[in-house]
């Protein structure tokens, strides 16, 4: 008997390609790895280290699901990125070692309510609001990482079947095995942990009824309709 004094909340869950689904612990999320993207935001990508914020793990959507369009934004936007799955956990990873802990990867949208983002740079306040929210994180399938070694090839995302970003992996400025050691010196990553990587270029706007289809060349894709 269970002695929670309300019920437990529901285990967040990703499908994979195995047929079996992936408990979400964690979403983590890498800031400016791809250089173009920095600079149409404003910022020099070669003096920045990475930096990490969060989602909640529940801000997951599963791929073909819609994604409600979230409440006090006028500026929602997208930004289409390569997820990796920690299977293995870990503090102060090595480089050569991190993607030994990684059990898949998948495509996954780092959906952003930029007013509000734009409002907490300029006031120095957290981010947790504009990237954070209820539905933030639609991601598709898992493939297992033993399929797949993503290190280029194009990753894009069609918003009413017209193409709105266009980039390739290979442009990250941080690789996936760089980015797992550097996150695990911040917090022991554990399995269940996903970690969006960042997004290319052509970041643009959403509205009500827009269909994305985010894809990357040999690990699949994420769609989702914004309501
Ligand atoms: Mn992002």
């Amino acid at each position: 008997m269970s002695d929670l004094v309300i019920p437990a909340p529901p285990l967040p869950t990703v499908p994979t390609s195995t047929g079996g689904r992936f408990p979400v612990r964690r979403v983590f999320c890498v800031g400016r790895n791809y250089a173009a993207h920095a600079r149409e935001m404003g910022h020099d990508p070669d003096r920045e280290p990475p930096f990490f914020f969060t989602k909640p793990a529940d801000a997951v959507v599963v791929d073909g699901a819609d994604t409600p369009y979230p409440s006090v934004t006028e500026r929602l936007e997208h930004e289409v990125e390569l997820v990796v799955a920690i299977g293995t956990g870990g503090a102060d990873i090595a480089v050569a070692d991190a993607i030994g802990h990684v059990w898949g990867y998948t495509v996954g949208l780092d959906l952003t309510r930029r007013d509000l983002q734009a409002e907490a740079k300029r006031l120095g306040r957290p981010w947790d609001t504009a990237k954070g929210f209820d539905a933030s994180a639609p991601v598709g399938i898992l493939v297992l990482a033993a399929d797949v070694e993503p290190t280029a090839g194009s990753i894009d995302l069609r918003v009413n079947g017209d193409l709105r970003q266009s980039g390739d992996l290979a442009d990250q400025i941080w690789s996936v095995a760089e980015t797992v050691a550097e996150l695990s010196r911040f917090v022991a990553l554990a399995p269940g942990d996903l970690l969006m990587t960042g997004t290319p270029d052509g970041v643009g706007v959403l509205e009500r009824g827009d269909v994305l289809q985010g894809a990357i060349a040999g690990v699949g894709s994420v769609r989702t309709r914004i309501v």
